[in-house]
Protein backbone atom coordinates (compact mmCIF):
# COMPACT_ATOMS: atom_id res chain seq x y z
CA UNK A 1 0.00 0.00 0.00
CA UNK A 2 1.35 3.43 -0.96
CA UNK A 3 0.67 6.91 0.09
CA UNK A 4 0.57 10.03 -1.66
CA UNK A 5 1.60 12.11 1.28
CA UNK A 6 0.33 15.96 -0.11
CA UNK A 7 -2.92 14.76 0.28
CA UNK A 8 -2.81 12.98 3.55
CA UNK A 9 -4.41 15.45 6.08
CA UNK A 10 -3.47 13.11 8.91
CA UNK A 11 -7.41 12.21 10.17
CA UNK A 12 -6.59 8.85 11.40
CA UNK A 13 -9.37 6.95 9.74
CA UNK A 14 -7.02 4.18 8.19
CA UNK A 15 -5.40 3.70 11.48
CA UNK A 16 -8.76 2.79 13.37
CA UNK A 17 -9.50 0.58 10.54
CA UNK A 18 -6.24 -1.15 9.55
CA UNK A 19 -6.78 -4.75 10.49
CA UNK A 20 -3.12 -4.97 10.90
CA UNK A 21 -2.06 -2.25 13.36
CA UNK A 22 0.13 -1.69 10.34
CA UNK A 23 -0.59 1.73 10.00
CA UNK A 24 0.70 5.10 12.39
CA UNK A 25 0.40 8.83 12.12
CA UNK A 26 3.89 10.40 12.20
CA UNK A 27 3.60 14.15 12.41
CA UNK A 28 0.22 14.10 11.07
CA UNK A 29 1.02 11.84 7.90
CA UNK A 30 0.18 8.10 7.76
CA UNK A 31 3.33 6.20 7.47
CA UNK A 32 2.43 2.44 6.33
CA UNK A 33 4.69 -0.73 8.24
CA UNK A 34 5.56 -4.16 6.69
CA UNK A 35 2.48 -5.62 8.59
CA UNK A 36 0.35 -4.58 5.70
CA UNK A 37 -0.79 -7.59 4.05
CA UNK A 38 -2.35 -4.97 1.30
CA UNK A 39 -6.01 -5.81 2.13
CA UNK A 40 -7.69 -2.57 0.76
CA UNK A 41 -9.54 -1.42 4.21
CA UNK A 42 -7.81 2.04 4.57
CA UNK A 43 -8.83 2.29 1.12
CA UNK A 44 -12.07 2.10 1.52
CA UNK A 45 -12.27 4.50 4.48
CA UNK A 46 -9.54 6.95 3.82
CA UNK A 47 -11.96 10.50 2.62
CA UNK A 48 -9.19 12.00 1.08
CA UNK A 49 -8.48 9.09 -1.20
CA UNK A 50 -4.63 9.55 -0.21
CA UNK A 51 -3.84 5.56 -0.44
CA UNK A 52 -3.39 3.17 -3.59
CA UNK A 53 -2.56 -0.19 -4.09
CA UNK A 54 -0.39 -0.98 -6.75
CA UNK A 55 -0.75 -4.38 -8.69
CA UNK A 56 2.74 -5.32 -8.89
CA UNK A 57 4.24 -8.68 -6.41
CA UNK A 58 5.37 -7.54 -2.97
CA UNK A 59 8.91 -8.89 -2.10
CA UNK A 60 8.69 -12.85 -0.60
CA UNK A 61 4.89 -12.19 -0.03
CA UNK A 62 2.75 -15.50 -0.50
CA UNK A 63 -0.89 -14.27 -2.08
CA UNK A 64 -3.72 -15.77 0.20
CA UNK A 65 -6.60 -17.27 -2.16
CA UNK A 66 -8.67 -18.39 1.11
CA UNK A 67 -11.12 -15.24 0.87
CA UNK A 68 -11.44 -12.30 -1.64
CA UNK A 69 -8.71 -10.14 -0.42
CA UNK A 70 -6.35 -11.77 -1.92
CA UNK A 71 -3.80 -10.30 1.26
CA UNK A 72 0.20 -10.55 -0.05
CA UNK A 73 1.21 -11.63 3.27
CA UNK A 74 5.23 -11.40 4.01
CA UNK A 75 7.77 -13.83 5.81
CA UNK A 76 6.23 -13.66 9.71
CA UNK A 77 3.68 -11.67 9.25
CA UNK A 78 -0.03 -12.60 9.54
CA UNK A 79 -3.12 -11.74 6.89
CA UNK A 80 -5.74 -9.62 7.54
CA UNK A 81 -8.12 -11.68 9.35
CA UNK A 82 -4.99 -13.33 11.20
CA UNK A 83 -5.91 -16.86 10.22
CA UNK A 84 -2.98 -17.32 8.06
CA UNK A 85 0.94 -16.81 8.77
CA UNK A 86 3.41 -16.59 6.21
CA UNK A 87 6.35 -19.01 7.73
CA UNK A 88 9.35 -19.95 5.06
CA UNK A 89 7.05 -18.98 2.16
CA UNK A 90 4.40 -21.65 3.28
CA UNK A 91 0.81 -20.00 4.61
CA UNK A 92 -0.19 -22.20 7.96
CA UNK A 93 -3.09 -21.65 10.04
CA UNK A 94 -2.69 -19.92 13.16
CA UNK A 95 -4.83 -22.22 15.06
CA UNK A 96 -4.51 -26.07 14.38
CA UNK A 97 -7.48 -27.71 13.76
CA UNK A 98 -9.35 -28.87 16.69
CA UNK A 99 -11.23 -32.34 17.35
CA UNK A 100 -14.70 -32.23 19.09
CA UNK A 101 -12.66 -33.60 22.13
CA UNK A 102 -11.14 -30.81 22.31
CA UNK A 103 -13.91 -28.22 22.89
CA UNK A 104 -16.46 -30.40 24.17
CA UNK A 105 -15.69 -28.79 27.62
CA UNK A 106 -16.94 -25.55 26.00
CA UNK A 107 -19.64 -26.61 24.13
CA UNK A 108 -21.62 -28.29 27.25
CA UNK A 109 -23.45 -31.39 28.31
CA UNK A 110 -26.16 -32.92 25.62
CA UNK A 111 -29.17 -33.76 27.16
CA UNK A 112 -30.20 -36.97 28.89
CA UNK A 113 -32.11 -39.06 26.92
CA UNK A 114 -34.82 -39.54 29.86
CA UNK A 115 -35.47 -35.97 29.53
CA UNK A 116 -35.65 -34.99 25.34
CA UNK A 117 -39.11 -35.27 25.46
CA UNK A 118 -42.06 -33.91 27.43
CA UNK A 119 -44.32 -36.16 29.18
CA UNK A 120 -47.17 -34.11 27.62
CA UNK A 121 -47.44 -30.75 26.14
CA UNK A 122 -48.74 -28.06 27.16
CA UNK A 123 -51.39 -27.46 24.87
CA UNK A 124 -54.75 -27.25 26.36
CA UNK A 125 -53.64 -27.27 30.12
CA UNK A 126 -54.61 -23.87 31.00
CA UNK A 127 -52.86 -21.53 33.34
CA UNK A 128 -52.95 -21.27 37.07
CA UNK A 129 -53.35 -17.95 38.43
CA UNK A 130 -51.81 -16.44 40.81
CA UNK A 131 -48.41 -17.94 39.36
CA UNK A 132 -46.90 -18.90 43.01
CA UNK A 133 -50.16 -22.02 42.52
CA UNK A 134 -48.29 -24.99 41.30
CA UNK A 135 -48.48 -25.65 37.45
CA UNK A 136 -51.97 -27.28 36.18
CA UNK A 137 -50.31 -30.01 35.32
CA UNK A 138 -47.14 -32.00 36.66
CA UNK A 139 -46.91 -35.76 35.70
CA UNK A 140 -44.37 -37.79 36.51
CA UNK A 141 -43.25 -40.98 34.44
CA UNK A 142 -40.61 -43.84 34.06
CA UNK A 143 -38.21 -42.89 30.66
CA UNK A 144 -35.91 -45.42 29.80
CA UNK A 145 -35.47 -46.55 33.82
CA UNK A 146 -35.49 -42.76 34.75
CA UNK A 147 -38.07 -41.19 36.52
CA UNK A 148 -39.17 -38.06 35.10
CA UNK A 149 -41.20 -35.19 35.64
CA UNK A 150 -43.02 -32.64 33.07
CA UNK A 151 -44.44 -29.55 34.17
CA UNK A 152 -46.91 -27.79 31.65
CA UNK A 153 -48.63 -24.88 31.66
CA UNK A 154 -49.87 -22.29 29.38
CA UNK A 155 -48.52 -19.15 30.03
CA UNK A 156 -49.44 -15.31 29.37
CA UNK A 157 -45.84 -13.86 27.50
CA UNK A 158 -45.88 -10.58 27.76
CA UNK A 159 -42.29 -10.27 26.87
CA UNK A 160 -43.04 -12.09 23.63
CA UNK A 161 -42.92 -11.18 19.98
CA UNK A 162 -42.69 -12.91 16.46
CA UNK A 163 -39.35 -12.72 14.03
CA UNK A 164 -40.96 -13.64 10.33
CA UNK A 165 -38.61 -14.23 7.15
CA UNK A 166 -39.64 -13.66 4.14
CA UNK A 167 -37.75 -15.22 1.30
CA UNK A 168 -37.22 -12.14 -1.65
CA UNK A 169 -34.78 -10.48 -2.86
CA UNK A 170 -37.30 -8.18 -3.97
CA UNK A 171 -36.57 -4.48 -1.99
CA UNK A 172 -39.28 -4.12 0.50
CA UNK A 173 -38.45 -1.60 2.67
CA UNK A 174 -35.50 0.57 4.37
CA UNK A 175 -33.57 -1.08 6.65
CA UNK A 176 -35.17 -0.13 10.39
CA UNK A 177 -38.35 1.26 9.37
CA UNK A 178 -41.55 0.23 11.41
CA UNK A 179 -44.03 -2.23 10.04
CA UNK A 180 -47.76 -0.88 10.49
CA UNK A 181 -50.62 -3.12 10.80
CA UNK A 182 -54.26 -1.20 10.93
CA UNK A 183 -52.50 1.75 11.20
CA UNK A 184 -50.78 0.82 14.27
CA UNK A 185 -46.80 0.16 14.72
CA UNK A 186 -46.15 -3.53 15.35
CA UNK A 187 -42.72 -3.88 14.62
CA UNK A 188 -39.72 -2.77 12.75
CA UNK A 189 -38.33 -4.37 9.26
CA UNK A 190 -34.71 -5.37 10.40
CA UNK A 191 -31.70 -7.35 8.69
CA UNK A 192 -31.39 -8.90 5.63
CA UNK A 193 -30.61 -12.70 6.17
CA UNK A 194 -28.67 -13.92 2.88
CA UNK A 195 -31.79 -14.43 0.79
CA UNK A 196 -34.66 -13.23 3.31
CA UNK A 197 -35.82 -10.08 4.34
CA UNK A 198 -36.47 -10.36 8.50
CA UNK A 199 -39.57 -8.58 10.18
CA UNK A 200 -39.18 -8.13 13.94
CA UNK A 201 -43.16 -7.75 15.51
CA UNK A 202 -44.23 -7.21 18.51
CA UNK A 203 -42.16 -7.18 21.93
CA UNK A 204 -43.10 -5.40 25.40
CA UNK A 205 -42.86 -2.02 24.54
CA UNK A 206 -45.45 -2.34 21.54
CA UNK A 207 -47.23 -5.04 23.25
CA UNK A 208 -48.17 -2.41 26.58
CA UNK A 209 -48.47 0.52 24.09
CA UNK A 210 -52.04 1.34 22.58
CA UNK A 211 -51.63 -1.09 19.79
CA UNK A 212 -51.11 -4.05 22.01
CA UNK A 213 -54.17 -5.72 22.06
CA UNK A 214 -53.89 -5.75 18.55
CA UNK A 215 -50.06 -6.85 18.32
CA UNK A 216 -51.30 -9.82 20.59
CA UNK A 217 -53.91 -10.87 18.37
CA UNK A 218 -51.58 -10.59 15.64
CA UNK A 219 -48.43 -12.16 17.05
CA UNK A 220 -50.77 -15.20 18.07
CA UNK A 221 -52.64 -15.40 14.35
CA UNK A 222 -49.32 -15.37 12.87
CA UNK A 223 -48.23 -17.96 14.87
CA UNK A 224 -50.75 -19.81 14.30
CA UNK A 225 -50.51 -19.91 10.47
CA UNK A 226 -52.90 -17.35 9.61
CA UNK A 227 -52.73 -14.70 6.92
CA UNK A 228 -51.88 -10.73 7.86
CA UNK A 229 -51.18 -8.17 5.73
CA UNK A 230 -48.78 -5.11 6.75
CA UNK A 231 -47.21 -1.93 5.43
CA UNK A 232 -43.85 -1.15 6.06
CA UNK A 233 -43.37 2.50 6.27
CA UNK A 234 -41.88 3.99 3.17
CA UNK A 235 -41.93 0.69 1.38
CA UNK A 236 -44.43 -2.62 0.31
CA UNK A 237 -47.88 -3.74 1.66
CA UNK A 238 -47.05 -7.31 1.78
CA UNK A 239 -49.11 -10.41 3.01
CA UNK A 240 -47.98 -12.72 5.08
CA UNK A 241 -49.02 -16.40 6.10
CA UNK A 242 -46.28 -18.85 7.47
CA UNK A 243 -45.38 -21.86 5.31
CA UNK A 244 -46.50 -19.93 2.01
CA UNK A 245 -45.01 -17.73 -0.66
CA UNK A 246 -45.01 -13.64 0.26
CA UNK A 247 -47.39 -11.18 -1.90
CA UNK A 248 -45.51 -7.94 -2.17
CA UNK A 249 -47.38 -5.17 -3.51
CA UNK A 250 -49.86 -7.57 -5.06
CA UNK A 251 -47.47 -9.91 -5.98
CA UNK A 252 -46.55 -13.56 -5.36
CA UNK A 253 -43.11 -14.04 -4.77
CA UNK A 254 -41.94 -17.58 -6.07
CA UNK A 255 -38.18 -18.03 -6.00
CA UNK A 256 -35.70 -16.87 -3.69
CA UNK A 257 -32.18 -16.12 -4.99
CA UNK A 258 -29.89 -19.30 -4.95
CA UNK A 259 -27.27 -16.05 -3.36
CA UNK A 260 -25.97 -12.89 -3.85
CA UNK A 261 -23.93 -11.98 -7.34
CA UNK A 262 -20.61 -13.27 -5.62
CA UNK A 263 -21.84 -16.68 -4.67
CA UNK A 264 -24.01 -17.46 -8.22
CA UNK A 265 -20.71 -17.16 -9.81
CA UNK A 266 -19.20 -19.68 -7.58
CA UNK A 267 -21.83 -21.66 -8.35
CA UNK A 268 -22.20 -21.35 -12.15
CA UNK A 269 -19.14 -19.83 -13.59
CA UNK A 270 -17.83 -22.91 -15.43
CA UNK A 271 -21.42 -23.12 -16.92
CA UNK A 272 -21.71 -19.50 -17.41
CA UNK A 273 -17.87 -19.55 -18.90
CA UNK A 274 -18.99 -21.69 -22.05
CA UNK A 275 -22.23 -19.81 -22.99
CA UNK A 276 -20.85 -15.91 -22.41
CA UNK A 277 -17.67 -13.84 -23.08
CA UNK A 278 -18.78 -12.14 -19.71
CA UNK A 279 -21.53 -12.28 -16.98
CA UNK A 280 -23.07 -9.81 -15.01
CA UNK A 281 -25.48 -11.22 -12.01
CA UNK A 282 -27.64 -8.11 -10.43
CA UNK A 283 -27.70 -8.58 -6.99
CA UNK A 284 -28.39 -5.80 -4.30
CA UNK A 285 -26.13 -7.15 -1.65
CA UNK A 286 -22.98 -8.01 -4.26
CA UNK A 287 -22.96 -8.11 -7.96
CA UNK A 288 -20.90 -10.28 -9.77
CA UNK A 289 -18.26 -9.74 -12.55
CA UNK A 290 -17.41 -12.94 -13.80
CA UNK A 291 -14.53 -12.29 -15.51
CA UNK A 292 -12.85 -10.47 -12.34
CA UNK A 293 -14.10 -13.06 -9.84
CA UNK A 294 -11.85 -15.68 -8.53
CA UNK A 295 -14.40 -18.39 -9.72
CA UNK A 296 -14.25 -16.67 -13.24
CA UNK A 297 -10.18 -17.03 -13.32
CA UNK A 298 -10.52 -20.37 -11.86
CA UNK A 299 -12.52 -21.43 -15.01
CA UNK A 300 -10.50 -19.20 -17.23
CA UNK A 301 -12.88 -16.71 -18.12
CA UNK A 302 -10.66 -13.56 -19.98
CA UNK A 303 -10.55 -10.16 -19.24
CA UNK A 304 -13.74 -8.58 -21.12
CA UNK A 305 -12.96 -4.21 -20.37
CA UNK A 306 -15.96 -4.32 -18.72
CA UNK A 307 -16.79 -1.76 -15.57
CA UNK A 308 -19.58 -1.57 -13.69
CA UNK A 309 -21.48 1.21 -12.15
CA UNK A 310 -21.40 -0.30 -8.71
CA UNK A 311 -18.49 0.69 -5.96
CA UNK A 312 -16.22 -2.75 -5.89
CA UNK A 313 -15.88 -4.47 -3.03
CA UNK A 314 -13.53 -7.04 -4.27
CA UNK A 315 -12.71 -8.72 -7.40
CA UNK A 316 -15.29 -9.46 -9.49
CA UNK A 317 -17.77 -8.45 -6.49
CA UNK A 318 -19.60 -5.02 -6.39
CA UNK A 319 -21.58 -3.57 -3.95
CA UNK A 320 -25.36 -3.20 -5.08
CA UNK A 321 -27.77 -1.08 -4.17
CA UNK A 322 -31.57 -1.08 -3.37
CA UNK A 323 -34.61 -0.19 -5.48
CA UNK A 324 -37.29 -2.03 -7.53
CA UNK A 325 -35.12 -2.72 -10.62
CA UNK A 326 -33.23 -6.42 -11.03
CA UNK A 327 -31.75 -8.75 -8.01
CA UNK A 328 -33.70 -6.06 -6.34
CA UNK A 329 -31.17 -2.95 -7.10
CA UNK A 330 -32.09 0.79 -8.68
CA UNK A 331 -30.93 -1.17 -12.33
CA UNK A 332 -34.44 -0.80 -14.27
CA UNK A 333 -32.34 -1.50 -17.72
CA UNK A 334 -29.86 -3.58 -17.14
CA UNK A 335 -27.49 -2.25 -19.64
CA UNK A 336 -27.39 0.84 -17.47
CA UNK A 337 -25.14 -1.50 -15.08
CA UNK A 338 -21.91 -1.19 -17.44
CA UNK A 339 -20.71 2.07 -16.90
CA UNK A 340 -18.09 1.73 -19.58
CA UNK A 341 -16.44 -0.98 -22.56
CA UNK A 342 -12.97 -0.73 -22.46
CA UNK A 343 -12.26 -1.35 -26.30
CA UNK A 344 -8.48 -1.99 -25.59
CA UNK A 345 -9.34 -5.12 -23.96
CA UNK A 346 -12.95 -5.88 -25.02
CA UNK A 347 -13.33 -7.46 -28.07
CA UNK A 348 -16.29 -6.36 -30.91
CA UNK A 349 -18.80 -8.69 -30.77
CA UNK A 350 -18.21 -10.22 -27.07
CA UNK A 351 -20.91 -11.84 -25.44
CA UNK A 352 -22.54 -10.14 -22.22
CA UNK A 353 -25.36 -11.95 -20.54
CA UNK A 354 -26.84 -10.52 -17.40
CA UNK A 355 -28.73 -11.69 -14.98
CA UNK A 356 -30.69 -11.62 -11.69
CA UNK A 357 -29.46 -14.15 -9.11
CA UNK A 358 -32.71 -16.08 -9.14
CA UNK A 359 -32.88 -16.23 -13.08
CA UNK A 360 -35.87 -15.02 -13.60
CA UNK A 361 -34.90 -12.11 -15.68
CA UNK A 362 -31.87 -12.36 -17.81
CA UNK A 363 -30.48 -10.64 -21.43
CA UNK A 364 -27.50 -11.09 -23.67
CA UNK A 365 -26.06 -7.96 -25.24
CA UNK A 366 -23.49 -8.46 -27.66
CA UNK A 367 -20.56 -5.72 -27.93
CA UNK A 368 -20.72 -3.62 -30.91
CA UNK A 369 -17.28 -2.19 -32.66
CA UNK A 370 -17.03 0.80 -30.65
CA UNK A 371 -17.87 -0.20 -27.16
CA UNK A 372 -21.86 0.22 -27.96
CA UNK A 373 -24.50 -2.49 -26.67
CA UNK A 374 -26.81 -4.04 -27.91
CA UNK A 375 -29.15 -6.50 -27.01
CA UNK A 376 -29.67 -9.79 -28.48
CA UNK A 377 -31.84 -12.84 -28.60
CA UNK A 378 -30.74 -15.38 -25.83
CA UNK A 379 -29.11 -18.30 -27.33
CA UNK A 380 -30.51 -21.45 -26.93
CA UNK A 381 -27.32 -22.65 -24.74
CA UNK A 382 -27.58 -19.33 -22.78
CA UNK A 383 -31.21 -20.14 -21.65
CA UNK A 384 -30.48 -23.30 -20.66
CA UNK A 385 -27.79 -22.01 -18.38
CA UNK A 386 -30.15 -19.09 -16.47
CA UNK A 387 -32.55 -22.38 -16.61
CA UNK A 388 -30.14 -24.39 -14.87
CA UNK A 389 -29.77 -21.40 -12.42
CA UNK A 390 -33.69 -21.07 -11.58
CA UNK A 391 -33.79 -24.45 -11.41
CA UNK A 392 -31.45 -24.84 -8.19
CA UNK A 393 -33.32 -21.59 -6.69
CA UNK A 394 -35.74 -22.59 -3.58
CA UNK A 395 -38.93 -21.71 -3.32
CA UNK A 396 -39.85 -18.61 -2.08
CA UNK A 397 -42.13 -19.06 1.28
CA UNK A 398 -42.45 -17.18 4.80
CA UNK A 399 -41.54 -18.81 8.18
CA UNK A 400 -40.83 -17.49 11.90
CA UNK A 401 -40.15 -18.35 15.05
CA UNK A 402 -42.05 -17.10 18.12
CA UNK A 403 -39.46 -15.42 20.69
CA UNK A 404 -40.80 -15.53 24.52
CA UNK A 405 -39.44 -14.81 27.98
CA UNK A 406 -40.78 -17.53 30.61
CA UNK A 407 -38.09 -16.45 33.08
CA UNK A 408 -40.91 -14.57 34.97
CA UNK A 409 -43.36 -15.41 37.82
CA UNK A 410 -44.42 -18.24 35.45
CA UNK A 411 -41.36 -20.17 37.64
CA UNK A 412 -43.17 -20.18 40.52
CA UNK A 413 -45.83 -22.44 39.62
CA UNK A 414 -42.84 -24.55 38.36
CA UNK A 415 -40.78 -24.80 41.95
CA UNK A 416 -40.10 -23.21 44.66
CA UNK A 417 -36.92 -21.74 44.14
CA UNK A 418 -36.64 -20.48 40.38
CA UNK A 419 -33.33 -19.29 40.31
CA UNK A 420 -32.87 -23.06 40.31
CA UNK A 421 -35.08 -23.62 37.30
CA UNK A 422 -33.69 -20.75 35.43
CA UNK A 423 -30.26 -22.48 36.08
CA UNK A 424 -31.40 -26.41 35.37
CA UNK A 425 -32.57 -25.18 31.72
CA UNK A 426 -29.48 -23.56 31.02
CA UNK A 427 -27.41 -26.12 32.43
CA UNK A 428 -29.30 -28.80 30.28
CA UNK A 429 -30.66 -30.26 33.12
CA UNK A 430 -34.12 -29.20 32.65
CA UNK A 431 -35.65 -29.21 29.12
CA UNK A 432 -37.95 -26.38 27.80
CA UNK A 433 -40.42 -27.51 25.15
CA UNK A 434 -43.36 -25.43 23.38
CA UNK A 435 -46.06 -27.70 22.23
CA UNK A 436 -43.60 -30.64 22.46
CA UNK A 437 -41.29 -28.41 19.56
CA UNK A 438 -37.73 -28.02 20.65
CA UNK A 439 -36.42 -24.34 21.51
CA UNK A 440 -33.42 -22.75 21.35
CA UNK A 441 -32.67 -20.95 24.75
CA UNK A 442 -30.82 -17.63 25.00
CA UNK A 443 -27.59 -17.73 27.00
CA UNK A 444 -27.48 -15.01 29.70
CA UNK A 445 -29.94 -14.34 32.61
CA UNK A 446 -33.75 -15.29 32.65
CA UNK A 447 -35.15 -17.87 30.04
CA UNK A 448 -35.62 -16.61 26.57
CA UNK A 449 -36.21 -18.84 24.01
CA UNK A 450 -37.35 -19.18 20.41
CA UNK A 451 -39.03 -21.43 18.53
CA UNK A 452 -40.24 -22.68 15.00
CA UNK A 453 -44.35 -22.06 14.88
CA UNK A 454 -44.46 -25.06 12.19
CA UNK A 455 -43.07 -27.49 14.83
CA UNK A 456 -45.92 -26.26 16.89
CA UNK A 457 -49.45 -27.61 16.50
CA UNK A 458 -51.78 -25.15 14.38
CA UNK A 459 -54.12 -23.07 17.07
CA UNK A 460 -51.90 -23.91 20.17
CA UNK A 461 -51.22 -19.79 20.08
CA UNK A 462 -53.45 -17.39 21.97
CA UNK A 463 -53.93 -14.27 23.72
CA UNK A 464 -55.15 -12.59 26.20
CA UNK A 465 -56.12 -8.60 26.78
CA UNK A 466 -53.38 -7.83 29.19
CA UNK A 467 -52.34 -7.97 26.18
CA UNK A 468 -49.80 -11.00 25.92
CA UNK A 469 -49.50 -13.63 23.95
CA UNK A 470 -50.20 -17.09 25.85
CA UNK A 471 -48.21 -20.12 24.44
CA UNK A 472 -48.03 -23.70 26.05
CA UNK A 473 -44.60 -24.36 27.69
CA UNK A 474 -43.16 -27.63 28.89
CA UNK A 475 -40.69 -28.29 31.73
CA UNK A 476 -38.97 -32.06 31.74
CA UNK A 477 -36.73 -32.97 33.90
CA UNK A 478 -35.68 -36.08 36.22
CA UNK A 479 -37.47 -36.16 39.56
CA UNK A 480 -34.23 -35.85 41.34
CA UNK A 481 -33.52 -33.04 39.42
CA UNK A 482 -37.40 -31.49 40.18
CA UNK A 483 -37.21 -32.33 44.35
CA UNK A 484 -33.63 -30.53 43.84
CA UNK A 485 -35.06 -27.22 42.89
CA UNK A 486 -38.27 -26.99 45.24
CA UNK A 487 -40.73 -29.05 42.90
CA UNK A 488 -44.07 -28.94 43.70
CA UNK A 489 -43.88 -32.59 45.14
CA UNK A 490 -47.76 -32.76 46.48
CA UNK A 491 -49.29 -31.94 42.96
CA UNK A 492 -47.02 -34.74 41.13
CA UNK A 493 -49.66 -36.99 39.37
CA UNK A 494 -48.76 -40.21 37.57
CA UNK A 495 -48.76 -40.22 33.82
CA UNK A 496 -50.97 -42.06 31.72
S1 LIG B 1 -3.82 -2.49 3.08
FE1 LIG B 1 -4.73 -3.43 4.91
S2 LIG B 1 -2.99 -4.11 6.11
FE2 LIG B 1 -2.18 -2.66 4.58
S3 LIG B 1 -2.16 -0.71 5.65
FE3 LIG B 1 -4.10 -0.82 4.52
S4 LIG B 1 -5.55 -1.65 6.04
FE4 LIG B 1 -3.50 -2.06 6.83
S1 LIG C 1 -8.32 -15.37 4.29
FE1 LIG C 1 -7.37 -13.86 5.65
S2 LIG C 1 -5.23 -13.79 5.04
FE2 LIG C 1 -6.34 -14.81 3.41
S3 LIG C 1 -6.84 -13.20 1.98
FE3 LIG C 1 -8.58 -13.37 3.35
S4 LIG C 1 -8.22 -11.88 4.97
FE4 LIG C 1 -6.28 -12.17 3.89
Amino acid sequence: MQIIIEKCKGCGACVLDCPQDAIRLVKRKAVIGPACSECGACLKVCPEEALFSEDAPVPGAVTCEACPIQCRIKEGYTGACQRFMNRGGTLERTIALKTYEEVKHLTGPDWKPAIRQPLITGIGAGTTYPDCKPAPHIVQSKVDGVDVVTVVTEAPLSYSGIKLKIDTDVTIGKEGAPVFFRRKQVGHLTTEEYGSKILSLGGVNLLTGDGGLSLARLISDIANRKRAKLRIDHGSRIEVQVGHRPVIDGKIDDVMRVGCGSATLGLFAGLFNEVADEVIVLDSHLTGLMSEHSSGLYVGARPSGVRLRFKQSTPGRYFGDHGKGWGGTSIIEPRDVIESVDMNVARAGMKILITETTGRKAVMMKVGKRGDLKEIPMPSDASRAVADLADTCQESRVSAVYCGGSGGSARAGVARYPIKLTRAVHAMKARLTIGGAPTFVLPGGGINFMVDVEKVMQGAFTWVPTPATVCPIEYTMTLEDYLEMGGHEEAIKPFG
